[in-house]
């Protein structure tokens, strides 16, 4: 049987919070219960809000928790030729498009339809740049800075029905709903999206135990994963954690992290065997999914 290769792969944005800890050490568990790999993988493509010092302090968090990895720590960053190579991949078949629009003029064009569905990413692309004439697209790609977008109603086309294996079954991926999402950014070579996609392909990630905030996005690395041709993980989302208010952890500014826990004393072995257990501290609870 294949070895079970799981990982936790955080942004260096912040500290890591109790949210962070609770994931890590749920894909840790799976990958040790089973004999598995557990891997690093540090997801630091965006270049505003991407720090060293977080990667540090991550380190730090993830090492006083008692969690150990295996293999070298992969960061996004060294990896942009891989994305790029997929991101060609997909511009050779014309499944992408430049998208020149910035996000007040998406914001703006949002508001003026009556409806506004809403993506994993925020509001859907209205579609503005699909519909550019050739002419005008190759003038603009010359001198503008751009995004590119998946053209998701082309790949779904090509990739017919798709699925997924959750943990309490399988799930049809419907990607359409999302609309053209970004595959690489206007300030950085590639987007979440398709750097994640690629990325658990090539390190040989067999489940991916992550939150239920990232539930959607799967919908959209699953279409990707088929216009590729890589290997499908089994997906484990877990609910996500609040603070005493209600409101999620990975949504709030300012969750209690790691660290504030260690200096007010905490046992990281307890603490690591309550979240495993379903004990949270006084005040958070778990919601979903
Ligand atoms: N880097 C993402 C985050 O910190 C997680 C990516 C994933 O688990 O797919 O939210």
């Amino acid at each position: 049987m294949k070895d079970v290769v799981t990982r936790f792969a955080p942004s260096p944005t912040g500290r890591l919070h109790l949210g962070h800890a609770y994931s890590a050490l749920l894909a840790h568990r799976f990958a040790r219960d089973r004999n598995g790999i557990f891997l690093l993988r540090i997801e630091d493509i965006d270049p505003g809000r991407a720090r060293p010092e977080y990667v540090d302090f991550i380190l730090e968090d993830l090492e006083w928790l008692g969690l150990s990895f295996d293999d070298a720590i992969v960061y996004q960053s060294e990896r942009l030729p891989l994305y790029s190579a997929a991101l060609g991949r997909l511009k050779e078949r014309a499944l992408v498009y430049p998208c020149f629009c910035t996000r007040s003029e998406i914001a703006a064009e949002v508001a003026a339809s009556a409806a506004a569905p809403q993506g994993p990413d925020g509001p859907i692309y209205p579609g503005t740049c699909k519909h550019m004439s050739d002419d005008e697209r190759v003038l603009r790609l010359q001198t503008e800075a751009h995004a590119w977008r998946l053209d998701t109603a082309k790949g779904v086309a090509l990739a017919g029905p798709i699925h997924w294996q959750n943990d309490e079954g399988e799930v049809r991926a419907e990607p359409g709903q999302f609309g053209d999402v970004i595959v690489a950014r206007k300030d950085a070579p590639v987007s979440y999206h398709l750097a994640v996609t690629i990325d658990d392909a090539a390190q040989g990630v067999t489940d991916i135990v992550r939150g239920m905030d990232l539930y959607a996005s799967t919908h959209v690395h699953r279409l990707l994963q088929a216009l590729l041709d890589l290997p499908i993980p089994h997906y484990h989302h877990h609910p996500l954690l609040s603070g005493a208010d209600g409101q999620r952890l990975a949504k709030r500014h300012g969750a209690p992290s790691l660290a504030s826990l260690r200096d007010a004393g905490a046992d990281p072995g307890e603490l690591a065997t309550d979240l495993l257990g379903g004990r949270l501290p006084a005040g958070y609870s778990a919601t979903g999914p």
